[in-house]
């Protein structure tokens, strides 16, 4: 069987500007990137701002286990499904951070026959937007110590400062260190660390931002840290949102690709699906919803994370109405949650299945709250038998949602064709009416009580005395009216990431409160959340190489 990366390295790509001329971008509105890769100006958008959108469809899916699931491939799959049954369709995809790609996941550009392409640049430096946060970041890092060291004179606590120095690398060693070491000349010493930039909030802003002056709005209202007053300190008045935005202006242009099968794709932007919203950028789902009849767009993470954010924070900023959802599960998966351990998912297993149904079922009625319809995709393995496929066939016709089997990693855009079908047939009925789950102008504690109840389905929730002061500070500081970014195990729908399937009878404990003001939400922490990864025993980085005569191994 052929590896990811010899797949890609043997498609037939076209010129990039073939593949813009395919939606009507002309040559003026591309910056080439060698031939495969361009940025597509933010004029192409901005033209076309009355225009109508095409349909916006969002593929989520149950949670993630170790069996894996395959919503990129699945995504990939069916935008090249629908542009074979003649819909003009654009896959919207968030890009690749380098630290999982030599950790343990590997590249992030979908699998099998449902890849986009070039996966070796994708997965790599690519256009360098991920550089461009991360310098942003630490350009403000370096006003903020360069501030404290000339004087000081916005009175900030250095005991106190939130914003954190980033890097695009897993390396646990730089979560927590001291700076300003070595005497008078070298700064002020303090207590720092480093996140992955893909947690930064400057990359959640790039993903938010819907203009270069709505990215300059976003930045100026960060909240660097907090003055001995106990008032909130900003990117703004650090004199720090004109250089950021400078650093950002390219970053900010969606980067056009293609498929395995030349249909067109935006890869732009990757914030993390925990600590942010886990979406790919508003500008490129905006400009490829001006561009195309069908957008297909992923959410990081299970339903419950990754599609409530989408709903709640990035479909709400940006206006954006989805027709359709379509929700990725497996028969390994699903036994997974119904307590199969990782070496058996091989066998088949209908009472494992049945029981592991009750998450599928759980994520279905919880995107219909949105007033979104869904389809279910059975993502389908070689190991799953024909008894448990019909077996999941037959429990989703119970509940009333359609599904439907495919082969997308086998097969490419053929293996989604009746997938692609079953979504025009939802998107265009005109079904879909869209609305967030929350007010916001609802106290953040009774936002956070919502999402815990009717997503999660928890008994209630339990705030600690820091979460409630921070929850009360925000308050008063004017924040309380932002949506909720949720920061949670992705396994499980509780807090526990070992409660697997459809769990009740259970409280969510919400830690500790942060703010990203810039962004624009507030995030309760439920139990400890990743902003740094660190690498495994044997990390991806061990196996990838490049040899001689110019072939990558490994990546995949
Ligand atoms: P997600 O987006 O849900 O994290 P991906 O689409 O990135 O998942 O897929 C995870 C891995 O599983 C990839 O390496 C992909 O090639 C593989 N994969 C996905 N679908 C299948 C399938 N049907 N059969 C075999 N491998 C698959
Ligand atoms: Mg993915």
């Amino acid at each position: 069987m052929k590896t990811d990366v010899q797949i890609a390295q043997e498609a037939q790509k076209m010129h990039i500007k073939e593949i813009a001329k395919k939606v009507g971008v002309s040559e003026d509105d591309l910056e080439l990137y060698g031939n495969y890769k361009a940025k597509v100006n933010l004029d192409v958008l901005n033209s076309k701002r009355d225009m109508p959108d095409g349909k916006l469809i969002l593929v989520t899916a149950i949670n993630p286990t170790a069996a894996g699931e395959g919503k990129t491939t699945v995504n990939v799959g069916l935008s090249m499904g629908l542009n074979k049954i003649g819909k003009l369709t654009f896959t919207a995809l968030r890009e690749p951070s380098l630290g999982p790609c030599f950790g343990v996941k590997g590249g992030a550009a979908g699998g099998g026959y449902a890849q986009v392409v070039p996966m070796e640049d994708i997965n790599l430096h690519f256009t360098g937007d991920i550089h461009a946060v991360t310098t942003a970041n630490n350009l403000l890092s370096a006003l903020i110590d360069n501030h404290l060291h000339q004087g000081n004179a916005l009175n900030i606590d250095p005991n106190r400062i939130t914003w954190r120095r980033a890097i695009d690398m897993n390396d646990r060693a730089l979560r927590n260190m001291v700076i300003g070491l070595g005497g008078k000349t070298n700064g002020v010493t303090r207590e720092d660390g480093f996140d992955i930039s893909v947690a930064s909030e400057v990359m959640a802003i790039l993903c938010l931002a819907d203009s270069l002056e709505d990215l300059k709005a976003r930045l100026s209202k960060m909240i660097i840290g907090y003055t001995y007053a106990n008032k909130p300190v900003t990117a703004a008045e650090l004199d720090a949102v004109g250089s950021m935005a400078l650093l950002l202006k390219d970053a900010i242009k969606p980067n056009l690709v293609q498929t395995l099968e030349n249909t067109p794709a935006f890869i732009h932007g990757g914030p993390f699906a925990n600590i942010a919203h886990g979406c790919n950028s508003v500008v490129a789902t905006k400009t490829a919803l001006k561009l195309a009849d069908y957008v297909v767009t992923e959410a990081g993470f299970g339903a419950d994370l990754g599609a409530e954010k989408f709903f709640d924070i990035k479909c709400r900023f940006a206006g954006l109405k989805p027709s359709a959802a379509v929700v990725v599960g497996t028969v390994r998966a699903l036994k997974k949650h119904g307590g199969v351990g990782k070496n058996d998912l091989n066998t088949e297993n209908l009472e494992a299945l049945s029981v592991g149904f009750e998450n599928l079922k759980r994520h279905v009625e919880n995107v219909r709250k949105f007033g979104v319809p869904v389809v279910v995709a059975v993502n389908e393995f070689p190991t799953d038998t024909q008894a448990e496929v019909d077996l999941l066939q037959k429990k989703c016709s119970e509940m009333g949602v359609e599904v439907v089997l495919t082969q997308v990693w086998a097969k490419g855009g053929e293996g989604a064709v009746k997938l692609a079908e079953k979504v025009v047939e939802l998107a265009e009925s005109g079904v879909a009416d869209f609305k967030p789950l929350y007010e916001l102008d609802q106290p953040i504690i009774s936002k956070i009580e919502k999402i815990a109840k009717e997503i999660y389905r928890a008994d209630g929730v339990e705030f600690t005395n820091k979460a409630l002061k921070n929850i009360k500070k925000f308050e008063e500081d004017g924040l309380g009216g932002l949506p909720i970014c949720m920061a949670k195990t992705q396994y499980s729908f509780s807090d526990d990431p070992n409660l697997y399937g459809a769990p009740n009878g259970f409280k969510i404990t919400i830690n500790d409160v942060k703010v990203s003001a810039g962004a624009g939400f507030i995030i309760p922490m439920a139990g400890d959340i990743m902003r740094m990864p660190g690498l495994p025993k044997v990390p991806a980085a061990n196996r990838i190489d490049i040899l001689d005569d110019g072939e990558i191994i490994g990546l995949f």
